[in-house]
């Protein structure tokens, strides 16, 4: 962990311990406002407080800046970073648990830069700093309710009002869960969606893993680290993940991928003790005894706030229109928010990059004009 990320205040948080066993602090994993992701914190965090140029300085606001960019993700903060250095004073809007998905992803081994990879964390630290160096405003804060009816673009987080000229939406996407009763209640008692967060907790213990994407299989092998034992489990005779992925997780030794498994109860009362397993192919169940059970079973993206005033398909992604536009001009949309084919922090920070560039044109062609709305064509 950088020591930009160790002194940046930020929302209360629970502590913990990182994967390599330093302290740091982080927020449940819950789907928040804009990605589920924790943060990592110093132990002496205090809450994001109002300071010299700091946007929360104003509550009631309104806090202007030329780019309002809601999330705070490799699309969020590379849109920031260009912005910054175009000199759109840009306000980002980084939600209550920021640096999106990321946050929860152990080793990234390609992001181009990094010949031996790095921590996801450590990487969107990296991007933040360089998105605050150049003067970018970031609030750890989760947008209550928008307003993109009229210029200047509006947004209100916990009673401020933020105000842009061009708005870019990089709010991402968030963990899914299975949906037992069961799951909820022991979240944070060894269910999690964190395997970067929570990995250390289960050192020596025997854990599961649901899902047969890149994701599930990326955090079996990352908690092979902690485990003892990691049973993969998932619902179909064939994993989604790429071959790759697929050849080292059947290969490890600590890993048992139990194909056409699915969970239907996660046993315990005040903590994880097991789980009931049923085979999709014959219907027989039966009972394993472990101590944790870690899901990542893919996402939602976080667009809830924008279904009755920008376009989004029948997943619920945003639609773009030309390149990193919306229906509404000078509103633009960058990363996993729209992107359910690539979904890579490459893809999202160029994406952040061009949609930074395109609102700058824009904004240079509307310099000047009355504050209306042009709704472009659909399609
Ligand atoms: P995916 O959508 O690829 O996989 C989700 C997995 O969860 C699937 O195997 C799916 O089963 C399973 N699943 C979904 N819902 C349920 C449920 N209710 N119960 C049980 N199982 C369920 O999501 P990922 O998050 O794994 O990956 C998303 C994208 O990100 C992919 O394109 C992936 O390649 C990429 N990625 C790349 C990484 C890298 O390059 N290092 C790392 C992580 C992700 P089923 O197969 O039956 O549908």
């Amino acid at each position: 962990m950088t020591d930009d990320i160790a002194s940046r205040p930020g929302p209360a948080q629970e502590p913990s311990q990182s994967p390599a066993g330093g302290p740091i602090l982080f927020a449940p994993a819950t789907p928040a406002a804009f990605g589920s992701a924790p943060i990592a914190l110093a132990p002496d965090a205090t809450p994001l407080s109002a300071g010299p140029g700091d946007p929360t300085e104003a509550r009631g606001g309104p806090v202007e800046g030329k780019v309002l960019i809601l999330g705070s993700g490799p699309a969020g903060l590379t849109a920031a970073i260009y912005a910054a250095r175009a000199n759109l004073e840009p306000i980002v809007l980084a939600g209550s648990t920021p640096g999106g998905q990321l946050m929860i992803t152990s080793d990234v081994e390609n992001y181009p830069g990094f010949p031996d990879g790095i921590q996801g964390p450590e990487l969107m630290a990296a991007f933040r700093a360089q998105a605050e160096r150049f003067g970018s405003r970031i609030v750890d804060i989760d947008v209550d309710r928008i307003d993109f009816t009229s210029r200047p673009f509006r947004a209100w987080a916990r009673g401020t009002e933020y105000r842009g000229d061009a708005v870019i939406v990089a709010t991402g996407a968030s963990a899914l869960w299975l949906g037992l009763e069961s799951e909820t209640r022991l979240r944070g008692r060894g269910v999690s969606a964190c395997a970067t967060c929570d990995g250390f907790f289960f050192r020596g213990k025997e854990i599961a893993v649901v899902g047969g994407g890149d994701t599930a299989l990326e955090e079996a092998l990352f908690l092979t680290r902690f485990a003892t034992k990691v049973h993969l489990l998932h619902r179909r005779d064939r994993l989604r993940a790429s071959r790759i992925m697929a050849d080292r997780a059947f290969a490890h030794p600590q890993i048992e991928v139990q194909l056409n498994t699915s969970v239907e109860e996660v046993l315990g009362e005040s903590h994880v003790e097991g789980l009931r397993l049923r085979q999709t192919d014959t219907g027989e169940g039966r009972e394993v005894a472990l101590d944790g059970l870690f899901v990542a079973i893919g996402y939602k993206p976080n667009t809830d706030l924008f279904r009755d005033v920008l376009d989004v398909d029948e997943m619920g992604y945003l639609k773009v229109h030309h390149e990193t536009g919306s229906k509404i001009e000078g509103v633009f949309i960058a990363g996993d928010v729209h992107d359910h084919r690539y979904r890579q922090a490459i893809t999202a920070a160029g994406e952040g990059c061009k949609a930074a560039i395109d609102a700058e044109r824009w904004l240079e062609m509307h310099a000047g004009r009355p504050a209306t709305v042009a709704v472009a064509a659909q399609g």
